[in-house]
């Protein structure tokens, strides 16, 4: 009935938990003259471990996600933990905020790091992507008149992958991000890097990749060398712009240091050196 009533009314404002558009209203002064709600269909509101992966649906909230994300992500539940605040979690969705599109949303550069298919329906026509190539420019999606998201799935991460997020806010809590990068390593049997998935919020106008980055990582031991070769490549990776929340300059310099963070957390040389406060995984479950 949803997809129908999409399809008949493409001109009609989605809205899920209404965190975002609600601003539109509040502070935007819109009128929104049609509203249609994915937030009461039922085929919508699952989290299902498909064989494909956590297949979460358009209408599932972020408290209802985090815990099965958590488990297959430490980290990705840590970085929830610490969207909005406890009453945004809540009615905000996990769906809403790739359907949002924002540059500094928390949700896409974990999920795209994370190697994450996107799941769209138009009337009876279904079609998946990876999630990165949905974001095609700033405010523009891969995303036709009638088409709506159903659900992201999170594969199961292969065995030898460490994956690590770092949200960068001016607050710890209750922030939008100046920065989030999120790193996904699979390491090899000899130890090697065999493939890495990096993607940055706040870095560009879309959430994106770092090509450049994960090329100098790929098929190399984790050492200082490695990382003074990712670290160098990662300033062709973006081009972040000035705004109230940060300034290129820091923009850039965090996400270089990010890598170092990584490799402190990560390299064989610092096994099992940790930069967060002690309980911080336990946290990351409540
Ligand atoms: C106080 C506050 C704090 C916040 N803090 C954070 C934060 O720390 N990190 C962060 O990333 N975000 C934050 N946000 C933004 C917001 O909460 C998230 O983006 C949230 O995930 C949006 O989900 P929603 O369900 O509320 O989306 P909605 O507001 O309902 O919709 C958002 C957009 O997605 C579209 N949409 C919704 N469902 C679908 C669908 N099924 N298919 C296609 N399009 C769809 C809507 O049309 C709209 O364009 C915050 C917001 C507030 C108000």
């Amino acid at each position: 009935a949803l997809a129908a009533a999409y399809q008949a009314d493409p001109q009609a404002t989605l809205v899920a938990g209404a965190t975002d558009v609600g601003l539109w209203v509040t502070k935007g002064l819109r009128t929104l003259p049609h509203l249609i709600s994915v937030g009461l269909v039922p085929d919508l509101h699952k989290i299902e471990h498909t064989p494909e992966g956590l297949r979460i649906g358009a209408a599932v909230t972020y408290t209802e996600a985090k815990e099965p994300i958590a488990a297959l992500l430490p980290d990705a539940g840590e970085v929830i933990r610490r969207i909005g605040s406890t009453q945004v979690r809540n009615a905000g969705t996990v769906c809403g905020n790739i359907g949002n599109g924002s540059p500094i949303g928390d949700g896409p550069p974990l999920l795209i790091a994370a190697g994450a298919e996107l799941k769209l329906r138009c009337g009876d026509v279904h079609r998946s992507l990876p999630l990165e190539e949905y974001f095609l420019a700033y405010g523009k999606q891969d995303r036709q008149p009638g088409e709506f998201i159903e659900a992201v799935v999170i594969p199961q991460p292969r065995p030898g992958t460490v994956f690590r997020a770092y949200k960068i806010s001016k607050r710890f809590d209750q922030d939008i991000s100046a920065v989030l990068g999120a790193f996904s390593l699979v390491f090899d049997e000899a130890g090697r890097i065999a493939t890495a998935r990096i993607a940055f919020g706040g870095m560009a106008a879309t959430p994106k990749r770092a090509p450049a980055t994960e090329g100098a990582l790929q098929g190399q031991f984790w050492t200082d060398a490695t990382l003074k070769a990712a670290q160098a490549a990662m300033k062709t990776d973006f081009a972040p712009i000035s705004d109230m929340r940060s300034s290129a300059w820091y923009r850039q310099t965090v996400a270089v240091n990010l890598l170092t963070r990584l490799f402190v957390e990560t390299a064989p040389e610092h096994a099992g050196t940790e930069t967060r406060l002690a309980g911080w995984k336990e946290q990351a479950h409540v």
